[in-house]
């Protein structure tokens, strides 16, 4: 594993092993404080919620991670610190979304969001950079988890190939996963794709995503490789 603290739980805790392998190859590959939701994380790695939390707290002591106590916008997802909201709650004061001027209620819950420590950032990013170095071709062409080519195929399935023909991330959900789809549970996936310049997105009223030339191609190769793999 990456992290030698990852190493040493999973050790310990041999239950865990799994999901701190996962956790593991994830972390090491982020480079930003971005923040890591725990419900995210145990969705696109199929694991235990429970356990994905007991791995947090476990590094939250390491010091690879640590915890910020945070209110997330119903709209855009934007997360505002919990002390704020509840300080003008205590005053009756109406809060809004810095993102998007939505007034938060005040029955709003808080939630804990970990980001990666400075520390542990300096290591993932050496990390990157030495592989950066190691392989040739662009990120693009790096293996997509399961979840990722369901999320393409399904927007090349709704027609999402540009711009004009976005859509929101609920219809996809629910192409990709199911009517019982959150569309939540696809932030993390819809970042990551996002990141390799395989989708495009608008946000805010009327916003969605759409595939990029780059994502549309990938997604017709996995399309024609299932059916290929079908016929079999
Ligand atoms: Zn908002």
């Amino acid at each position: 594993m990456f992290f030698h603290e990852f190493e040493a739980i999973a050790d310990e805790y041999p239950d865990l092993r799994r999901v701190v392998e996962q956790l593991d190859d994830r972390l090491s590959g982020i480079c930003s404080p971005a923040p890591l939701r725990i419900g995210d994380l145990s969705c696109v790695h199929d694991a235990d919620v429970n356990q994905v939390a007991s791995v947090f707290d476990l590094l939250e002591q390491q010091g690879v991670v640590y915890a910020q106590s945070m209110v997330e916008c119903e709209r855009c997802q934007t997360l505002m610190p919990a002390d704020d909201f509840l300080e003008a709650v205590e005053d009756e004061d109406a809060f809004e979304c810095s993102g998007c001027d939505r007034v938060y209620s005040p029955s709003t819950t808080p939630m804990h969001v970990y980001r990666l420590t400075p520390h542990a950032l300096e290591r993932t990013i050496a990390n990157t950079k030495q592989r950066a170095v190691e392989v040739d071709s662009p990120s693009c062409d790096e293996p997509l988890n399961e979840r990722s080519q369901e999320v393409l195929q399904a927007m090349l399935e709704l027609g999402a190939v540009d711009s004009d023909q976005r859509k929101p991330t609920e219809a996809i959900a629910i192409k990709a996963i199911g009517q019982c789809a959150d569309a939540n549970s696809l932030k993390v996936v819809m970042s990551e794709l996002n990141t390799r310049r395989l989708i495009k997105s608008k946000k805010g009223r009327g916003g969605g995503c759409w595939l990029t030339p780059n994502g549309r191609q990938r997604a017709e190769k996995l399309r024609s490789g299932n059916r290929n793999s079908a016929t079999v």
